[in-house]
């Protein structure tokens, strides 16, 4: 259930951000003279990219005082942008109090991909990742998660390609599920972004409990990818200590269960680590563990990170294991990093994945969709 925000809140202002826009009217309704005041403001935020209501024009001068002293539009601010040769640029994202996260912009010929993080830390521990030695400092409100795409989209070199939305970025967003799931909602939102399921991903570890929720968003369900990283419980476990709570099957079978859409395909993803996950027999498990799943597998080659102790297998191990896959009957491509001249300090699981460009095709959508 959303709530409206505490709209007596006198230290923070509440952000309208927290709501989707459609109950914007409603959240409005003591402050402005007409429902469609709050459509105007709607329109200033999410088409025009401005997040200051004394520059929303068309709205009485007292209305802009009334809501400049009682809520706030205004997204997360870029305090540094760092752009790599490919275009793909990494920002350093801040929030009112003082808290920073990571967001990515990847632009690509006919769309931009924006990575936007649901939490400050992780307390999962992945053994892989950056974020994961940090632990967790809290989760992201829905505004301030909705507030990314905003807040970057306002900077896009190319500002009428379609938007993709990938939550890859640092924490676990099933950990922060209700803000996640409202936020989902939000960039679905007609009177806001707007955006079709088919252009948003949720990049998941395997949070067991909320895959099966996942279920109750409906329609509204994004693209699901799973980092998945090893096919025995003993090296999951080992290396995402997530593992030990929700093991594979479980994870697997909640999977399973979930309502799949026509042509809708869930991706895997697998971070190839020499010597832990990169064997043959890994690989030949990896068809039998997905068989019957409408299942792709994205194959990661693991990029050297400061303080963690993995290597890269070799180029031959790499294209054997995906020869192996390939046989068992599943989809499996290679993806190699983007933006590494600029994303290594980033170093979480997810950052991995989203450097490696794998939206360009697994993210891919219909032509036919919104
Ligand atoms: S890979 Fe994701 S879930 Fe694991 S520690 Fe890093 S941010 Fe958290």
């Amino acid at each position: 259930m959303i709530k409206t925000p505490d709209m007596s809140a006198k230290e923070s202002l509440p952000s309208l951000l927290d709501l989707p826009a459609s109950r914007w009217r409603e959240a409005m309704a003591q402050w402005i003279d007409a429902p469609y005041r709050a459509d105007q403001v709607a329109d200033w935020v999410f088409r025009k990219g401005v997040y200051d209501f004394a520059a929303m024009l068309n709205l009485p001068v007292e209305v802009r005082a009334d809501l400049t002293q009682r809520c706030s539009v205004e997204p997360p601010s870029i305090n540094r942008t760092f752009e790599s040769s490919d275009g793909t640029q990494r920002h350093l994202m801040g929030l009112a109090d003082g808290a920073s996260v990571e967001a990515v912009t990847m632009p690509y010929e006919d769309r931009v991909t924006l990575c936007l993080s649901s939490q400050v830390g992780c307390r999962f521990a992945c053994r892989f990742c950056q974020t994961g030695i940090m632990g967790l400092t809290r989760s992201l409100t829905t505004g301030e998660i909705i507030g990314q795409a905003l807040r970057l989209r306002t900077e896009l070199k190319a500002p009428d390609l379609p938007v993709n939305i990938v939550l890859m970025g640092q924490g676990e967003p099933l950990d922060n599920a209700e803000a996640v799931a409202q936020a989902i909602t939000g960039l679905q939102d007609p009177v806001g972004p707007a955006l079709s399921w088919r252009r948003i991903t949720l990049s998941t570890v395997g949070v067991v409990s909320e895959i099966r929720r996942l279920a109750e968003l409906g329609e509204r369900r994004p693209r699901l990818a799973i980092s998945l990283n090893a096919t025995t419980d003993t090296v999951r476990s080992e290396i995402m200590p997530v593992n030990r709570k929700w093991p594979i099957a479980e994870l697997l079978s909640a999977i399973r269960s979930l309502p799949w859409r026509a042509r809708e395909r869930v991706t895997f993803e697998y971070v190839l680590l020499a010597g832990v996950n990169d064997r043959r027999e890994d690989a030949a498990r990896l068809g039998e563990l997905l068989r019957g799943l409408p299942a792709k597998v994205n194959l990661i080659p693991w990029n050297e990170l400061p303080g963690l102790p993995y290597q890269r297998p070799s180029a031959r191990t790499i294209e054997e294991f995906r020869l192996q896959v390939l046989r068992g009957g599943l989809d499996a491509l290679v993806r190699y990093s983007r933006g590494t001249d600029i994303g290594a300090a980033c170093g979480q699981l997810h950052a991995a994945v989203r450097r490696s460009g794998q939206e360009r095709s697994d993210l891919e959508v219909p032509t036919s969709g919104a």
